[in-house]
C-alpha cells in the first residue's frame, strides 16, 4: 500500500491483497518461529497492513499494533500464532463465523472483556461493521469501542463490532474499502484530511467520491458515501444544530439524526432496525411460515404438501432429492400468507417496493417467466400498433417477438461489428441520432415511440445510457427507454457501474434536469446552435435536452436469475416513468397476457431474497467478481505458456478507439488505474464490463463451440456463449479465486498437450487458425423490409410492418421453399423475383436474427448462411431450404 500502485488491478484486488499480506505475515512470522532470522519483510508488511486494517473492525488496527510489538520484543511465537490465526479467520467468509472466530481470540487478549455473543452455530446471527466517524482523538476510540460494544444485548438479531475514523477521507476510503459496513455514524467537525498519504487514498477520494468535500460538512460526507453505496444506512450525530440539519433539503440521505447528548442505546437500536428493514423478505417470510401451517389443500396443485409424493414408492426420491419443504411451500392460493403475483396486494407488492428502493428505481415488477417475459411485457404495454420502435437487431429474440405480438414496427439500427470475432458490439449514438432525424425530417417523429437497446450486450459492451439518453431527449423529448440489462443487474451494485446502468443513469439525469444548470445549459445550446442546426452539425454536437420539455420514461429488464442469487427465470421489471399513471392499466394488461396464472412461489421467494442479499453483501460480491475477472485477465494473458495460445480480449480489441474517447486502452494496460477507469467510465461511449471476459481460442485452433465441448467434458467447466473463434467466460457473484486457478491450470493443460502435438508450427494446425482467425465471414447487415411491407414508411426511413409479413407466413399457399444452396438463390438475387423471408432465422451462435419477417435477402445475407458451420438455426430447415414469401402473392 505504501508503495505508489498504478496498475487498475491492484486497486480493485485490495480485498484480496488484505488477505494476501495477511498470508505473508503468517508465513514470515511462521519461519521466523521456526527458526529463521527475523524476515525484513515481516515489518514492512505489516507497515502496508496497518494503512487496510484501520478500515475494518476485525482484525483491526489493534491487532496490527499487537502483531508489531511482539515482532519487536522478539516474541516469536506468540507472532505466529497470532498471525496464523489472523489469516485463518479472514478465509471464513461469513460474517458469523468470523465474529465467532475472534472473540475466542479476544478472550485469550482479554484487553477489554465485553458481554459474549457466542451462540451454538445455529443461533449465530449475522454480522456486520459500522463506521463511526469522529472528531474525537484517537486514544479515546477504544474506551468508544468499549462503550458500543456494552450496549449488545441478548435480544438483538444481530452482532456488529464498530469501525472508528478521523476524518472525511478515511470515512471514504472505509466505505471503499470494507464490504462488511452496513451503516456509517458521521459526528460533527470532522477534519476533512486524513492523516495517511498512501497516494492509493487520494485516487480513491478524487474519483470515486467525485466529492467536493471543502467544508468538513457532515451532510456533504454524508451524500458522498451515499454516491459510492446507496444501500448503507447513515446516521447523523449532532450538537446543537441538530434541527437545522433534519431540516436540510438534503438530510433525507440520512436516516435519523440524533442529538449527540442522547442514549446511545437509541442509535444502537436504529442501528439495527435499519439493518432489519433490509434483511426483511416479507415474502418468503411468510412462505416460511405457511409452510409451517397444517393445511388441506383442495385446489389444482397435487403436489402441494408432499402427500402423494413422500406416500409413493415410485416417485419417493424425488421428495427425498428436493426435501419437504420444496412441497410444504407450494401453493396455488394466493391467500393465507401469500399473495397474488398478477394483482398483488400484500406481501409480493411490499417485496416489489423493497426491491424499487433497493434497485433505484419507481416500481419493481416480478416476472417468474424470464427476461424473455419481461422484455414482451413492457414492449406489449407501451407499443401500439404502427407505433415504431428504434432498436438493435442484434438484441435478444424476446424484442423482436414482441414486436411482432404487438404490432410495432422496428426501425433495425445496426451495432458496429466485430467481425474478427464474428460478433456483433453495440448501436454507435451517431447512428441512433441519424435515424431520429431522418423521421424528423420526414416530418414522423412522432411515430416513433420508443428506443430499445441491450445493456450491457453479451460481450460486455456498456453503453453510455445517460449520454444517450439525454442526446435522444434533445431530438424527441417524450421518447421512451427500453434498457435490457439482462446480464447486468448486479452492476447497480459497484460505483464503478452503476452510471452505466438504465436506473443509475435515470437518477442522475433526473437529478441534473431538475437543477437550473440544465435550463442555462439548453439555451446556452440553442444560442450555439443558432435557428436552423443542419443535420451534420447536430450529429457532431452533444446536444442538451430542453429540460422543460422533456419526459423521463426509463424502463429497465432484468434477468435476476443471471446475476444474482433468484432461481432460473427470476426477473424483474424496474420502471422510472414520470407519466406511469397513464399507461399503468396497459402495465398491467400486458402482465395478464404474459404472465402465467400459475407462478411459482420458490421463485418469486428468491427474487425478495436476491434483493434482501444484494442490499446487505451485494456490494463486496460484486467488487469480488470484478476482482476475480481481473485475476483471470492477467492469470491468462500474463502466462508464458497460455498467453502463447489464448488471450482474454482487452477493452481495446472489444472497442474501437473512436468510442473511447477518453483513451482508455484496457484494464491491463501499463498506466492504467482508478482515474484512467473513471474517466473511461464518465467519458467514454462504450466500456467494457470487465466480469464479461472474451478468450479467444481459435489461435488454439479450437472453434468456438469444439472449446465449450472440451471445457464441459474432460474439465467440468462450464463457460456461456462462444462465436466462431471464442468463448465468453463471466464471473459473477458466486465465483471464487479457486475458480481462477482452475481455470489456469486448464488452460495450462491444455497448451501442453498443444506443444505436445508440435505446438504451432505444423501446418495442420496453422491452417485451422488460419481458418478460425483470418476467414471470418462478414456480418449480413440488415437489408430493408420488401415495399408491401412499408406502405406507410418514409423514403429515408426505415421501418417495417413486421408483424403482417409474419402472420401472412401462415397461410401456406404464401410461402415458397428453396434449398439454400440451389442456383435458384443465386439467379433471383440477381434478376428478381426478390427474396422475401417469412419467417426469422437465428442462428446460435452468434444468436442474432439473420433474417426476420418480410426482409429482402441479399447476397451477404445468403453468403453468410451458406458459410454457417453451427448445427442449431432456428427457423431454418435445413432439408426443405429457405422458408420465402411468394412475391407475387403479396
Ligand atoms: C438471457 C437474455 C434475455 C432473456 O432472459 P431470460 O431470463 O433467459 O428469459 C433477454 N435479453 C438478453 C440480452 C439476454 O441475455
Amino acid at each position: 500500500m505504501a508503495k505508489t500502485a498504478t496498475r487498475i488491478d491492484q486497486f480493485f484486488v485490495l480485498h484480496a491483497t488484505r488477505n494476501d499480506r495477511w498470508q505473508v505475515v503468517a508465513d514470515l512470522a511462521r519461519d521466523w518461529a521456526a527458526g529463521a532470522e527475523r524476515p525484513q519483510g515481516l515489518a514492512d508488511t505489516l507497515d502496508e497492513l496497518a494503512v487496510l486494517e484501520q478500515f475494518h473492525a476485525i482484525p483491526g488496527s489493534p491487532t496490527v499494533e499487537r502483531l508489531r510489538g511482539l515482532v519487536e520484543t522478539g516474541e516469536a511465537a506468540e507472532a505466529a500464532r497470532l498471525a496464523r490465526h489472523v489469516a485463518e479467520v479472514l478465509m471464513v467468509g461469513r460474517g458469523s463465523d468470523l465474529v465467532e472466530e475472534w472473540e475466542a481470540e479476544e478472550d485469550v487478549v482479554a484487553a477489554d472483556i465485553v458481554p459474549s455473543v457466542v451462540a451454538p452455530a445455529e443461533a449465530r446471527r449475522p454480522y456486520f461493521e459500522v463506521l463511526y466517524v469522529t472528531a474525537q482523538e484517537e486514544p479515546r476510540w477504544k474506551t468508544l469501542r468499549g462503550q458500543v460494544r456494552r450496549l449488545r444485548r441478548r435480544e438483538d438479531q444481530f452482532v456488529y463490532e464498530p469501525v472508528f475514523v478521523g476524518s472525511v477521507e478515511d470515512a471514504i476510503c472505509a466505505t471503499v474499502l470494507n464490504p462488511r459496513l452496513a451503516a456509517v455514524v458521521v459526528g460533527e467537525n470532522v477534519p476533512l484530511h486524513s492523516r495517511h498519504q498512501a497516494p492509493v487514498i487520494r485516487e480513491l477520494l478524487e474519483h470515486v467520491a467525485q466529492a467536493k468535500l471543502q467544508a468538513p460538512l457532515g451532510l456533504e460526507l454524508a451524500r458522498a458515501l451515499k454516491r459510492i453505496r446507496p444501500e448503507l444506512d447513515l446516521y447523523m450525530l449532532s450538537g446543537r444544530n441538530v434541527e437545522t440539519i433534519a431540516g436540510d433539503p438534503h438530510a433525507d440521505v440520512l436516516r435519523r439524526v440524533f442529538h449527540s447528548i442522547e442514549e446511545p442505546i437509541e442509535l444502537h437500536l436504529s442501528i439495527l432496525e435499519g439493518v432489519a428493514a433490509r434483511y426483511e423478505t416479507p415474502f418468503f417470510d411468510n412462505l416460511k411460515k405457511y409452510a409451517q401451517r397444517p393445511i388441506a389443500t383442495f385446489h389444482a396443485l397435487p403436489i402441494a404438501r408432499g402427500k402423494s409424493v413422500f406416500q409413493s414408492d415410485w416417485i419417493r426420491d424425488m421428495g427425498e432429492f428436493y426435501g419437504m419443504n420444496l412441497f410444504l411451500a407450494e401453493s396455488s392460493a394466493t391467500t393465507g400468507g401469500l399473495d397474488s403475483l398478477l394483482e398483488p396486494t400484500g406481501n409480493i407488492k411490499k417485496a416489489q417496493e423493497m426491491a424499487a428502493r433497493a434497485f433505484g428505481a419507481d416500481h419493481v415488477f416480478f416476472v417468474t417467466n424470464g427476461t424473455s417475459t419481461s422484455n414482451k411485457m413492457v414492449v406489449q404495454a407501451l407499443v401500439r400498433p404502427g407505433d415504431v420502435v428504434i432498436v438493435d437487431r442484434n438484441c435478444h429474440k424476446s424484442h423482436h417477438y414482441g414486436l411482432v405480438l404487438s404490432g410495432g414496427q422496428p426501425a433495425y439500427v445496426e451495432a458496429f461489428p466485430l467481425t474478427q470475432y464474428s460478433m456483433y458490439g453495440a448501436v454507435p449514438l451517431e447512428t441512433i441520432k441519424k435515424t431520429l432525424l431522418d423521421f424528423r425530417d420526414e416530418g414522423r417523429l412522432d411515430r416513433v415511440r420508443m428506443l430499445d437497446l441491450t445493456n450491457c450486450t453479451f460481450d460486455g459492451h456498456m453503453y453510455n445510457t445517460r449520454r444517450v439518453m439525454e442526446e435522444c431527449l434533445a431530438i424527441k423529448p417524450d421518447l421512451i427507454f427500453l434498457w435490457d440489462e439482462a446480464w447486468s443487474g448486479f452492476a447497480h451494485w459497484s460505483p464503478f457501474l452503476r452510471p452505466r446502468t438504465a436506473m443509475g443513469a435515470a437518477a442522475a439525469l433526473k437529478d441534473y434536469l431538475c437543477s437550473p444548470e440544465a435550463v442555462d445549459a439548453f439555451e446556452r445550446q440553442q444560442a450555439e446552435l443558432g435557428p436552423d442546426p443542419s443535420r451534420e452539425k447536430l450529429l457532431k454536437t452533444r446536444l442538451v435536452p430542453d429540460p422543460r420539455k422533456v419526459r423521463l420514461r426509463v424502463y429497465q429488464t432484468n434477468s435476476t436469475h443471471k446475476s444474482m442469487s433468484a432461481i432460473r427465470q427470476g426477473s424483474m421489471v424496474l420502471v422510472r416513468d414520470v407519466d406511469f399513471a397513464h399507461v399503468e392499466s396497459q402495465f398491467h394488461e400486458a402482465i395478464f397476457t404474459h404472465a402465467s396464472t400459475s407462478p411459482n412461489q420458490q421463485l418469486i421467494a428468491s427474487l425478495d431474497v436476491a434483493r434482501r442479499q444484494m442490499e446487505l453483501e451485494g456490494y463486496g460480491l460484486v467488487m469480488n467478481a470484478i476482482t476475480i475477472a481481473l485475476k483471470i485477465r492477467m492469470a491468462v494473458n500474463g502466462h508464458p505458456l497460455v498467453s502463447k495460445y489464448f488471450r482474454v480480449l482487452g477493452a481495446d480489441a472489444m472497442i474501437p478507439e473512436q468510442f473511447r474517447n477518453s483513451g482508455f486502452v484496457d484494464y491491463l494496460s501499463p498506466g492504467a488505474n482508478w482515474g484512467t477507469v473513471l474517466k473511461a467510465v464518465n467519458e467514454d461511449e462504450f466500456f467494457l464490463d470487465p466480469t464479461r471476459l472474451t478468450l479467444v481460442c481459435g489461435t488454439a485452433g479450437f472453434d468456438g463451440t469444439s472449446f465449450k465441448g472440451l471445457l464441459a467434458n474432460r474439465f467440468n467447466i462450464q463457460v456461456n456463449k462462444t462465436s466462431r473463434n471464442s468463448v465468453l467466460i463471466q464471473s459473477n457473484i458466486n465465483n471464487s479465486r479457486s475458480d481462477v486457478a482452475l481455470l489456469l491450470r486448464v488452460l495450462v493443460q491444455v497448451c501442453r498437450e498443444l506443444e505436445e502435438g508440435g505446438g504451432t508450427t505444423t501446418d495442420g494446425f496453422k491452417r485451422k487458425v488460419h481458418s478460425l482467425m483470418t476467414e471470418v465471414p462478414d456480418l449480413p447487415n440488415f437489408s430493408r423490409f420488401h415495399d408491401a411491407y412499408r406502405k406507410d414508411g418514409g423514403p429515408q426511413t426505415t421501418e417495417g410492418d413486421m408483424r403482417t409479413a409474419f402472420f401472412a407466413a401462415y397461410r401456406e399457399e404464401n410461402c415458397e421453399y428453396v434449398p439454400l444452396r440451389s442456383p435458384e438463390i443465386d439467379k433471383r438475387l440477381e434478376n428478381g423475383p426478390e427474396l422475401i423471408s417469412a419467417n426469422f432465422v437465428i442462428p446460435y451462435p452468434p444468436g442474432f436474427p439473420i433474417m426476420v419477417p418480410g426482409q429482402v435477402l441479399t447476397k451477404d445475407a445468403i453468403t453468410f448462411m451458406r458459410k454457417l458451420d453451427v448445427k442449431e438455426i432456428h427457423g431454418y430447415e435445413a432439408a426443405r431450404g429457405l422458408k420465402l414469401l411468394r412475391p407475387d402473392r403479396l
